[in-house]
């Protein structure tokens, strides 16, 4: 139980890789917000959580607003205590490739994907500060390396990080760790959208030959989460089966 008693926050955290997260962090002894736009599912992975005997509360949010993340925040603290770990999981993948992509695709991509690591980093630091104290996991993706198609995705998580790398130096000095998960292909919902021809040409350029289970997140997570990664902070660990490794195009 190396998490015990620390209030996780978990940004979308009803799906996929974030509902991994959260249960991994409920088992280990956290006190875990799942924090999601999606209010009713946020509830129920809450409740299933609990049933289990951990501490769990499930509460809306739409990351890319200022004032929602406020009001998350405020409620953590009222029903959990102030944020020990905060993972920025929420994100999206909307992408049509530069020729088709939208201004309000970009623009939404943008805000969830980047502007959301901001406002919920920022909320939680100012909380973290004063005592000195924290963990702070970006979910970034292998593509911000470069994805054929998903150009708004890629810039969108290439400043995640970024944001990691600047918030680690900023925040070193209070305590607080600041980390980032660049997962290749996980079998989630975001990912089952894609048409069937995308997945197997994905599925043949990944070095190990298979996609990855959001508990592999789970368990890197967990890690940065931990005391065993108290001196490591502005890294990306890569969870990707070694698609990292190669410049072909996904
Ligand atoms: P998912 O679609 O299963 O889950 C995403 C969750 O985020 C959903 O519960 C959704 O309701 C929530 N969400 C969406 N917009 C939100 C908002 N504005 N505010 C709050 N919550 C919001 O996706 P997933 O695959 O689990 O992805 C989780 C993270 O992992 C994302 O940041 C994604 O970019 C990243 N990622 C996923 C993969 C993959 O292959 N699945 C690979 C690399 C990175």
């Amino acid at each position: 139980m190396d998490l015990d008693g620390q209030v996780a926050v978990v940004t979308g955290g009803a799906s996929g890789i974030g509902w991994a997260i959260a249960r991994d962090f409920a088992a280990a002894g956290a006190k875990v917000a799942i924090a999601d736009i999606d209010e009713e599912r946020a509830r129920t992975a809450a409740r299933e959580i609990a049933d289990t005997g951990a501490t769990a509360v499930g509460l809306p949010v739409d990351v890319s607003s200022r004032a929602a993340v406020t009001g998350l925040f405020a409620a953590v603290d009222a029903q959990l205590g102030p944020v020990d770990i905060l993972v920025n999981n929420a994100g999206i993948s909307v992408d049509r490739g530069v020729r088709r992509i939208t201004d309000e695709e970009w623009d939404r991509t943008q805000a969830i994907n980047q502007t959301g690591v901001f406002l919920c980093s920022q909320a939680a630091a100012g909380s973290m500060i004063p005592r000195r104290t924290g963990r702070i996991i970006n979910i970034a993706s292998r593509a911000w390396l470069g994805w054929y198609g998903q150009l708004a995705y890629a810039t969108s998580k290439g400043g995640v990080v970024s944001a990691t790398r600047s918030l680690a130096i900023e925040l070193a000095k209070y305590g607080i760790t600041v980390n980032c998960l660049a997962p290749g292909l996980i079998d989630t919902p975001l990912l089952r959208r894609e048409p069937q021809e995308v997945m197997d040409r994905l599925l043949t350029a990944q070095p190990m030959g298979t996609i990855g289970a959001p508990a592999d997140v789970a368990w890197a997570a967990h890690y940065f989460a931990g005391p065993a990664s108290r001196a490591v902070t502005g890294q990306v660990m890569y969870v990707c089966g070694g698609k990292s490794l190669y410049a072909q195009p996904a």
